[in-house]
């Protein structure tokens, strides 16, 4: 494959005239682009590894969690069946979840310790091997959206805090008020945390609902352990695979933590020569390991099967650093992976003219 790769690379770059035409010419010749519609199409997607118990979780909340995954799924499904490309469908899948208050992404991200919302989110085109990601935006309602803009309309690769809000709204993204991120589960979340680590607990922030009289007994108890970042890895039509990762961090983080979610190689990778992975779980082991692009390579240069890449960096590499957390994977031929090292991991996949796989705890296939 390498072979053939370069030698389009040389004819590239004799048609181009110029290294500066080689680039564009390698991707849209590439032979490892089958033609159109050759592929079938697939989707695995995660809301989130940490410890998600049956015996924590009320039959409704079991419920809600699988419909959600479930409708996400089918929202890049929808996009894939129609001959959209992956990235399309990773987008498509992600703002749904950003917009739904159970995931830690968008609407429902967790709190700084500073009580605010400061969300990261990447993606990569396996393709052309471009990437796009921003971290601590606080405006933008789909951090994804905004990603992939830096992507396609920016000459970078990552953009953070103010300056990436500002990018968005040139973009003409949906802009909110950082109100807009606010959940009680999530406050309730951070109060908690802040109080057991005898932290200073900020204000409640301006423009929110006033705390519920009659308590939390209806909410969920939140719990610092389940993560609920989100991601999707697609693959299309066109054998192209794409993945996007989106999140509100880790609760009560500070002074300006990034975690992995928007590292292209850490908890976000793409590339058609091997495969596609989205990760969750405590960012910093993933950024040490650099773990999406670990198990791309190990599928790359030791031809592993993608399971068997994707469990050897979560259930052996990460465990021996004490690493938690789970990823999902697709390669260009079709394989689909998930692993994760945490009682459970939000997962839902797919592949053409088959049916929609949800899970959420370890015993669950
Ligand atoms: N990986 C994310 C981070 O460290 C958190 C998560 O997966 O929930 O920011």
């Amino acid at each position: 494959m390498r072979t053939a790769v370069m030698a389009v690379l040389m004819v590239g770059a004799v048609i181009g005239g110029g290294p500066g035409m080689m680039r564009s010419d390698a991707v849209l010749a590439s032979p490892t682009k089958a033609p159109s519609g050759e592929h079938k199409w697939a989707v695995v997607l995660h809301g989130g590894a940490g410890v998600i118990e049956r015996k924590s979780m009320s039959a409704e909340t079991d419920a809600a969690y699988r419909a959600a995954l479930k409708a996400s799924l089918q929202a890049a499904a929808d996009v894939l069946e129609r001959g959209g490309t992956s990235m399309d469908a990773v987008e498509a899948a992600i703002k749904l979840m950003e917009d739904n208050p159970m995931f830690n992404a968008g609407k429902g991200a967790v709190f700084t310790a500073d009580g605010k919302n400061e969300l990261d989110a990447a993606v990569m085109d396996g393709a052309t091997m471009n990437a796009g990601a921003v971290a601590g935006v606080t405006r933008t309602r789909h951090p994804i959206s905004l990603a992939r803009a830096v992507m396609e309309k920016s000459p970078h690769v990552m953009l953070m805090g103010e300056g990436a809000d500002k990018f968005s709204a040139s973009v003409e993204l949906e802009q909110e008020e950082p109100s807009y991120f606010f959940t009680e589960r999530r406050w309730q979340g951070l109060v908690r945390q802040l109080k057991k680590e005898n932290l200073p607990i900020p204000p409640r922030p301006q423009g929110v609902p006033p705390a519920p009289a009659g308590g939390m007994a209806e909410i969920e108890p939140p719990d610092a352990h389940k993560y609920g970042t989100v991601g999707v890895v697609a693959l299309d039509r066109n054998g192209d695979v794409a993945a996007g990762t989106s999140t509100g961090g880790t609760q009560a983080k500070r002074w300006g933590r990034v975690g992995d979610s928007p590292i292209i190689g850490a908890g976000t990778y793409a590339s058609n020569q091997s495969c596609a992975v989205s990760a969750t779980g405590t960012g910093e082991y993933f950024i040490r390991l650099t773990v999406a692009r670990t198990i791309c390579s190990l599928v790359q240069y030791k031809g592993m099967k993608l399971q068997d890449a994707a469990d050897q960096v979560v259930h052996k590499d990460l465990v021996a650093i004490h690493g938690d957390g789970g990823v999902i994977a697709i390669t260009p031929d079709g394989q689909l992976a998930w692993s994760f090292n945490t009682p459970g991991m939000y997962r839902a996949r797919m592949s053409e003219g088959g049916k929609i796989e949800v899970g959420i705890y370890s015993d669950e296939r």
